[in-house]
């Protein structure tokens, strides 16, 4: 299916309220510019030195979400330009980007992590780890970070409804904190969960921000 395709087959199912990232790692510009040009402008990608390079060559009104695993020494390269950073999954590496963008008087929308899949490799907070973190409070010190919401991957199976589990359990939990920390601001009030697999689930529990690289650009080849 070509891109163009892609994006309006998923569009139809995105409701307005939900934003769609297209995930381009791995993707050349040629096909990001595709995207581009049906209309889309949120992207995102895994590796800094992949998005520092596209966001050198690309137009300057796209909006770059970073959506890997980030590394403190790495930070500096992207907060000058990152919108959202999705998987903040340590309370360490909170710290170390609010250190970073306080150099450059920045402030950087972060979601937290959220470990809900089965598989263990996968990072993130579990769910008592996050609320005792947001309890203890030292997050409210960290005034170059916005924390935006919450991010999390279902585990990869074929089991749909363990899937869905997993997003309601997701869900339910920024509810709570949303009410226990964020009730006077709006700021929190991002979702990022589901991917080219699950995102219809993910939306029907409640999704704000989908992830969708695969089924917009197709395969991904890793050894480029
Ligand atoms: C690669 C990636 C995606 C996109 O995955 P697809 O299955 O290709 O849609 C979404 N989220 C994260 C965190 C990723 O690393």
């Amino acid at each position: 299916m070509s891109i163009e395709k892609a994006i309006k087959e998923i569009r139809k199912h995105t409701p307005e309220h939900v934003r769609l990232v297209c995930v381009s790692k791995f993707n050349p510009n040629e096909a990001i510019m595709k995207a581009y040009e049906c209309g889309e402008r949120i992207f995102g990608e895994s590796k800094v030195q992949e998005l520092c390079v596209k966001f050198d060559t690309l137009p300057k009104d796209i909006s770059w979400h970073f959506i890997g695993h980030l590394q403190s020494n790495k930070i500096k390269d992207i907060i000058p330009f990152v919108e959202l950073i999705h998987g903040v999954d340590s309370y360490k590496l909170l710290v170390e980007i609010n250190k970073q963008a306080a150099k450059i008087g920045k402030t950087v929308n972060c979601l937290l992590q959220v470990h809900i899949a089965q598989e263990e490799t996968k990072f993130g907070f579990s769910a008592e780890e996050l609320m005792t973190a947001m309890a203890v409070g030292e997050w409210k010190e960290l005034i170059h970070i916005r924390i935006c919401g919450l991010m999390g991957m279902a585990t990869y199976t074929e089991d749909r409804e363990q899937i869905r589990m997993e997003f309601k359990k997701l869900k339910s939990l920024f509810d709570q904190v949303k009410i226990e920390f964020f009730s006077a601001e709006n700021s929190f009030s991002e979702l990022s969960m589901g991917m080219s697999d699950d995102y219809q689930i993910a939306i029907e529990e409640g999704s704000t921000l989908v992830r969708v690289g695969s089924s917009i650009f197709g395969h991904r080849q890793y050894n480029n």
